[in-house]
């Protein structure tokens, strides 16, 4: 059994730790670019969802390293989601791809399912307290993991100098995939947090204070950079800090390990904090993105940006509602729209005008109430 994955973001350091751990032979897909795109296109229906096409993509590119079983998460719910494992199984299969799909998610809310599926990928070799070992030490891969991007988006705009702030980052990332224990894992966003610190007491920032942004939206776009045109890079180039609804660790807490750990940034609040837009679950992130801009307009944020891909039915509900959060709490709300024929100069010109319009804004130029046609559009 050679076992591969989707990438999502940086979470294949996450899932390569987790096999590694287990000597299950494990193949990492090449780093999604717009060949693997192309290809997750040609096989994948018109109206599918982005990452979709490019979980395809992936997978085509792992078979060629020799990989036979593909391991993905579920979801429940109105969202394309739950349906994705078998949907890559049987487009692959049309397309002549013979692989097993393993879909990671707890059957019927139980976690007991989840477990033993786990355990059908270790294989007997395996004890059951090497796997829970396994379990907990990518899980804490994941948390500080999303310590280190979280660090990133705060040093990105006061650097002053993106491709130091991408060095720091890299390093970091380096030093987790080669963490093998708790304390060279806890050790990775301190020595980065330090790396930050020396960076601007050696005048490597400006003294201004940047916009904060909050990114909301459907997770793949969200985590994956090559989904998003790097709009987090972009942003950061333009002096803005970020923050997300969702890090990775919150996400597999909640809806993988159904609440038993919450890592960073728990999602748990959403729910509440949506409650006076959106009452119920609608899929997918749709109700997360809802509660998560309440989260940023009471928190203060300039501004907020959706990430929609094209047709994705949860992030529509919620941006049907922003419109409302936007003029409630006077805060800017954009809609970026992601397909596989959005341009990157077109999204970077979208996200530069939004960038000048919060500058204006904070620094008086503009009056507050002549935002609101952003959102929505
Ligand atoms: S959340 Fe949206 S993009 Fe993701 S699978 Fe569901 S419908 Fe598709």
């Amino acid at each position: 059994m050679k076992v591969t994955f989707p990438h999502m973001g940086n979470a294949w350091i996450v899932i390569q730790a987790l096999f590694e751990a287990l000597d299950v032979e494990v193949v990492v897909p090449p780093p999604t670019g717009k060949g693997t795109l192309n290809l997750g296109t040609k096989l994948a229906p018109e109206s599918a969802c982005l990452p979709l096409k490019i979980n395809l993509g992936n997978y085509i590119e792992a078979a060629a390293k020799g990989a036979d079983t593909i391991v993905i998460t579920g979801g429940t719910g109105p969202c394309r989601f739950g349906f994705y494992g078998e949907s890559e199984r049987q487009i692959l299969a049309d397309a002549g791809y013979d692989f097993e799909v393993v879909i990671l998610e707890p059957p019927d809310g139980s976690l007991w399912g989840l477990a033993q599926r786990i355990r059908y990928l270790a294989g007997s070799k395996n004890s059951w307290a090497r796997i829970v070992g396994a379990v907990r030490f990518a899980y804490e891969k994941s948390v500080v993991l999303d310590q280190v991007e979280d660090l990133v988006h705060a040093a990105r705009p006061r650097f002053g100098d993106a491709v130091a702030a991408e060095k720091l980052y890299a390093k970091a990332r380096q030093h987790l995939i080669e963490g093998t224990s708790y304390t060279s894992l806890h050790q990775v966003p301190l020595r980065l947090a330090q790396a930050i610190r020396d960076h601007q007491a050696a005048g490597g920032s400006g003294d201004k204070e940047p916009l904060r942004v909050g990114i909301v939206g459907e997770i793949y776009t969200i985590l994956e950079p090559f989904a998003s045109l790097d709009v987090e890079q972009q942003l950061g180039a333009l002096g803005v800090e970020v923050d997300r609804s969702i890090y990775l660790s919150g996400w597999v807490g909640q809806h993988v390990f159904r609440g038993l750990a919450q890592g960073y940034r728990p999602l748990r609040a959403y729910p509440r904090l949506a409650k006076p837009y959106l009452g119920h679950f609608v899929g997918g992130h749709g109700l997360e993105t809802v509660g998560a801009a309440v989260n940023f307009a009471r928190r203060g944020f300039d501004g907020i940006i959706q990430l929609l891909p094209l047709g994705c039915m949860p992030e529509i509900v919620a941006a049907g509602i922003l419109p409302r959060i936007q003029a409630d709490f006077s805060i800017p709300i954009m809609t970026l729209t992601l397909d596989e024929h959005t341009g990157r100069a077109g999204l970077q010109t979208r996200v530069e005008a939004f960038v000048d319009l919060l500058e204006r804004r904070k620094s008086g130029r503009l009056k507050r109430g002549s935002v609101l046609s952003v959102a929505g559009k």
